[in-house]
């Protein structure tokens, strides 16, 4: 069996792993994302001493994604230094002269959770990060969606709580969902980064989240028609926070379209921890490999 290498390169960390499944996945490297020339070195450096027959790349973006574009798998215009403009997957065609596979950070962790984790057997599935901003990758009819550029929505315009007195925090929307529900938000208005909330203050976040993210969820469900959506990143791990926008969605849908599936066991925690970014770069791997074949 084909020992791919993966790679997830997220904003502050950059991580690269080799093997064929979660299940036998040997973790090579884990880096701070500094800048281009020496995080893409380094991990094309360790992968290139295991061969790899593919790689796959699950990577913040913006990214160009369409074939055939000229910047395909560049980053395109983004605040992180150093960055814009940087071809990612480039370097790694040419230092390891195998097929590499490259889609979004949540691209790829939805795929890592359709094949092996919280979205398995099911053809059309949603996967959201909350942490230190939003994303969300979804995979429909099997494959992950892409258009000009990819989706962002993290961007959406969600209703206000009522109580929620925090002014919002994206630089570029001010209130929209990332500028409500991101962790920097909950810090933002708590004066406390999530994992150090408690009490009241723990209760409140918890409800602001759980009261933005249904509304998320609920234009999932009326623009993508997804069987599940999963939904992880650091700040979904406040406790029973995934559990309460379960228990929301349907309110929120108000009874339409009013299927069943949305009822119980739609809004779920990701199957493979914090795998499913490294477990999408083997998928990619797969892909690759076999349309370069
Ligand atoms: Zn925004």
């Amino acid at each position: 069996m084909a020992i791919y290498g993966t790679v997830e390169m997220g904003g502050t960390k950059t991580s690269c792993a080799l093997g064929t499944s979660p299940d036998d996945l040997a973790s090579a490297l884990t880096i701070p994302t500094t800048d281009p020339v020496e995080t893409l070195g380094r991990v094309i450096e360790q992968l290139a001493e295991a061969s790899p027959e593919a790689v796959g790349i699950a990577s913040f973006g913006p990214l160009e994604l369409r074939p055939g574009h000229p910047d395909y798998g560049h980053m395109k215009v983004t605040p992180k230094a150093g960055w814009t403009g940087v071809d990612v997957s480039g370097p790694f065609r040419d230092g390891l002269g195998v097929p590499i596979g490259l889609d979004t950070d949540v691209n790829g962790a939805a795929l890592g959770e359709w094949r092996w984790g919280a979205g398995q057997g099911l053809g059309s599935i949603v996967y959201v990060t909350v942490g230190t901003g939003i994303g969300g990758g979804a995979l429909i009819g099997g494959g992950p969606v892409h258009g000009m550029g990819h989706p962002e929505m993290g961007h959406i315009s969600v209703r206000r709580h009522p109580d929620d007195r925090y002014e919002g925090g994206c630089p570029l929307h001010g209130d929209c969902l990332e500028g409500l529900a991101s962790g920097p938000a909950i810090e933002g208005r708590h004066g406390v980064s999530p994992e150090r909330l408690i009490d009241e203050d723990l209760s409140a976040a918890i409800e602001f989240e759980a009261f933005y993210l249904t509304q998320m969820v609920r234009d999932m469900v009326y623009i993508l028609a997804p069987e599940r959506v999963i939904i992880g990143g650091g700040v979904s791990q406040l406790p029973g926070l995934v559990k309460r926008v379960g228990d929301l969605l349907p309110f929120e849908l108000a009874g339409y379209p009013g299927l069943p599936e949305h009822e119980s066991g739609f809004v779920v925690r990701p199957g493979l921890g914090g795998l499913s970014g490294l477990a999408g770069g083997l998928v990619l791997a797969g892909m690759a490999l076999r349309s370069f074949g």
